[in-house]
């Protein structure tokens, strides 16, 4: 007789289910089958619990992180070897081949001995099918690592290798999926350890930029000087590092070493200045000297003249030299006291454009950028900003948002509650903002009551969300006025940067949605 297909097996199993009155669910569908078709009774595979033992594995590291994830998803797809290859990687092991040689993808490995049932009748069992391993898709795989290499540094050479070698065999239609999946395996093992460095090497970098920051505060001239910046350095560089507070950090440090050589070149000069003076009066003084023993050598020859005289016609002469000596003493000492007192005003005036000058690096430090009042950008600050941001999203083709938001009845609340209040108001508005708004989002104070919102790699109906849901926890966190709650509420409008658009224009855009949202009642959001 010939041997039955696992087709006939299929149809078997669904019989027997049907006459023994057994629900037709996956674990008793295999049950059957493994009986029909004389095959090892596996015990049922155990997800539940298997589960529960990969949540409680701890998730440190990206390493850790990506493998309990590999875990997780070779759980849910009752995948014994994937795993097997999980959990050997999280501890550190490289992942063996599976016993049977023959790994499928190890994502979707099918159940070895069970074949799908028959279609007309469900269960479906509880496995996720194939993607047809093409050519294709090995060449996005391909196409992901390489994206993803910048990211890894360049520095060792082996990893690069055995990128290299990986992407030519993804790449190579020649090669049997067996043996990417393997050399994919080995890879990701790999990476682990260098997304790991990265970290490392991230967390590292920041360490030192606080270090320098606080060295740069010890090495100045004057502590208070620069205060200001090199506080609001520290406070920039904390984790999670960005590349916007990256950005925000190097301008920062821009400025401190700008305003610290033009203080220096300042203070190079007031040194030469004080030199100078100092090498004059010296002169003088020895010439004051000199001229002072002249005029008494001239007396004492005169005198000694005045003694010999006999007439007066003898004197008249020599009283004539002693009157010519004492005119050059006298205009000598005029000349070196004016001189004196020259060198004593230029030095006063050396000195109080020094104390200008630092007074001036004192506001400049912390006032260039920010708003005293609320803490956010000012104007200058934000025209900085929206232009680092711009130029952003022409590298990298990324969506921003410029949201504009007018408080309402801002006026009234002046008018009810007193300027002083109003102020608070908007110091509160400032704090919710940054509270509620991602980390990367930059608010300005545009104008009185008008605050910029500037929100990167967000597309405008994120960006209309992003407003909306600020617009909620104002509602929430209402701003206390003495006891008293006041509730504050904005009209806001969005704007997407188009294509060839200047980060102005944006925000024109925003303030006419923002007109309209007044005009429509007020409390709301619109995108332009
Ligand atoms: P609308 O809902 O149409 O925006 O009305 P509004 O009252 O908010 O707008 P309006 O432009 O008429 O008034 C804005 C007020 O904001 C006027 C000004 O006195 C006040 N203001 C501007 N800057 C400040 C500030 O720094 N502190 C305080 N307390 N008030 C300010
Ligand atoms: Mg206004
Ligand atoms: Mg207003």
């Amino acid at each position: 007789m010939a041997e039955k297909t696992p087709f006939e097996f299929a149809r078997e199993t669904l019989k027997q289910l049907t006459v023994r009155k057994l629900a037709p669910t996956p674990l008793n569908y295999q049950k059957i089958y493994n009986e029909i078709a004389q095959l090892p009774i596996e015990p049922p595979f155990p997800a539940d619990r298997l589960l529960d033992i990969a949540k409680a594995l701890p998730t440190k590291t990206p390493g850790q992180q990506k493998q309990r994830g590999l875990l997780e998803s070779a759980i849910h797809q009752l995948n014994w070897d994937g795993v097997k290859n999980a959990l050997m990687a999280y501890g550190g092991f490289s992942p063996a081949a599976p016993d049977n040689g023959k790994p499928g993808l190890s994502l979707v490995d099918p159940p070895k001995t069970l074949p799908a049932p028959p279609i007309e009748i469900a269960p479906a069992p509880p496995v996720v099918t194939a993607p047809a391993l093409t050519a294709d898709f090995f060449g996005q795989i391909a196409r992901m690592i390489e994206f993803a290499l910048p990211a890894l540094g360049n520095d060792d050479e082996h990893f690069l290798a055995q990128t290299q070698t990986l992407l030519n065999a993804l790449r190579d239609p020649g090669n049997d999926a067996v043996t990417v999946k393997q050399m994919i395996a080995q890879y990701s093992h790999r990476l682990s350890f260098a997304a790991e460095d990265q970290a490392e090497i991230k967390t590292v970098l920041l360490k030192l930029l606080h270090l320098l920051v606080e060295n740069i505060s010890h090495l100045s001239i004057d502590d208070s000087w620069l205060k200001g910046q090199t506080e609001a350095l520290m406070a920039a560089c904390v984790p999670p590092l960005t590349l916007r507070r990256l950005d925000d950090v190097e301008q920062k440090l821009k400025d401190v070493i700008f305003k610290q050589t033009e203080a220096k070149s300042r203070a190079v000069q007031a040194q030469e200045d004080m030199r100078q003076m100092l090498a004059t009066f010296i002169e003088r003084l020895a010439a004051m000297s000199q001229s002072t023993s002249g005029f008494h050598e001239q007396l004492e020859a005169s005198a000694k003249l005045i003694e010999q005289a006999k007439t007066l016609a003898d004197i008249a002469p020599v009283l004539k030299d002693i009157v010519g000596a004492t005119r050059t003493m006298a205009r000598d000492s005029q000349m070196a006291r004016d001189e004196l007192h020259g060198m004593k005003q230029r030095s006063e005036a050396t000195e109080a454009e020094i104390a200008k000058l630092h007074m001036e690096l004192d506001r400049v430090s912390t006032q260039a950028r920010h708003d005293p009042l609320t803490g956010a950008l000012n104007r200058q600050g934000l025209d900085e900003a929206m232009a680092r941001e711009v130029s952003k999203v022409k590298r990298q083709d990324t969506p921003l948002c410029m949201a504009l938001l007018d408080i309402d009845n801002f006026k009234k609340l002046n008018d009810t509650l007193g300027h002083a209040t109003g102020d608070a108001a908007l110091t509160h508005l400032a704090t919710v903002t940054r509270e509620v708004m991602r980390p990367q989002d930059t608010l300005a104070r545009y104008g009185g009551e008008e605050f910029v919102i500037l929100l990167p790699d967000t597309p405008l109906d994120k960006g209309i969300e992003a407003m909306t849901r600020l617009q909620r926890e104002l509602t929430k966190r209402f701003f206390l006025a003495g006891t008293e709650k006041v509730l504050i509420t904005f009209s806001a409008g969005v704007a997407q940067l188009a294509a060839g658009e200047t980060g102005p224009q944006a925000i024109k855009r925003a303030d006419q949605a923002m007109y309209l949202a007044k005009r429509s009642g007020k409390n709301r959001v619109l995108g332009a």
